[in-house]
């Protein structure tokens, strides 16, 4: 089974005195690639750097809603040089977050329009974090259209009626380890809705473990975990269902390598 987790912070402190066990485990595992996330432009400078450790890395450069109220000016220039590098595939993690609020809303707004405009410039797709922001953020995008090659709802979290509005814009929705939590039924009939060809799969390592890891660090073999609750959902066998979603994620990340 060939598996991949479109998110992840390999470069985060919980991974640094084995990063390279985590690695070498993910490799074993049968992951085909991981895209390392970055949460502002230092941090994405640290992802980028992580990411040249394996040829199954790759990495995403932005600014994510916690960090949108301290951004410098020049951010956005900053971020269209680290995209120059060949391992950067992406633009995110951008978005919005009400429910820890962490910046105000306007910053956190006027950060990930520019965002959007900037992925749409280097025709990279976008990896988008929403949280208690559904509206506003479906405002935004429809305004500002996501970039040609798309975009993920990283960790979705909202509803049916929701997802299907995000897949008509052109985005993919991002399942990771909450759909193994046995209370979480709106997410399992969300994918039950949108069916493996609007899916890819993510880990958010080290946060959100599945449920048999609960209040322990989460890695990128664990996205089997969320494959395996998938094909339980949709009744597909783990072969057919495991390579539509790589399909998928190479569509939305690797197409451009
Ligand atoms: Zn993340």
């Amino acid at each position: 089974m060939r598996l991949v987790d479109t998110h992840a912070h390999l470069h985060f402190s919980q991974f640094r005195n084995d990063f390279e066990n985590i690695i070498n485990r993910f490799v074993a595992d049968g992951i085909e690639f991981v895209v390392n996330v970055g949460i502002d432009v230092d941090d994405s400078v640290q992802a980028l750097s992580l990411s040249k450790m394996s040829n199954r890395i790759l990495c995403s450069v932005g600014v994510h809603p916690h960090e949108a109220g301290k951004v410098t000016k020049d951010y956005i220039d900053r971020l269209r040089e680290l995209a120059q590098d060949k391992k950067v595939v992406s633009i995110g993690e951008t978005g919005l977050d009400y429910y820890r609020n962490l910046s105000p809303k306007e910053d956190q707004k006027r950060v990930f329009s520019e965002q959007l405009v900037l992925a749409k410039e280097l025709d990279l797709p976008v990896i988008i974090h929403i949280r208690d922001a559904y509206e506003d953020a479906y405002e935004i995008l429809s305004k500002i259209g996501l970039p040609n090659a798309g975009g993920v709802i990283h960790a979705f979290s909202a509803d049916t009626s929701w997802a299907l509005k995000f897949i008509e814009l052109g985005a993919f929705i991002g399942i990771g380890g909450p759909l193994t939590y046995p209370k979480n039924i709106t997410l399992k009939n969300v994918v039950r809705a949108v069916g493996a060809e609007n899916i890819v799969t993510e880990t958010d390592c080290p946060y959100l473990p599945p449920n048999q890891f609960r209040g322990k660090r989460n890695e990128p073999a664990y996205v089997r975990f969320v494959v395996e609750e998938i094909s339980k959902i949709l009744n597909e066998s783990l072969q057919d269902l495991s390579s539509k979603l790589l399909q998928n994620a190479k569509e939305l990340f690797a197409a451009n390598r």
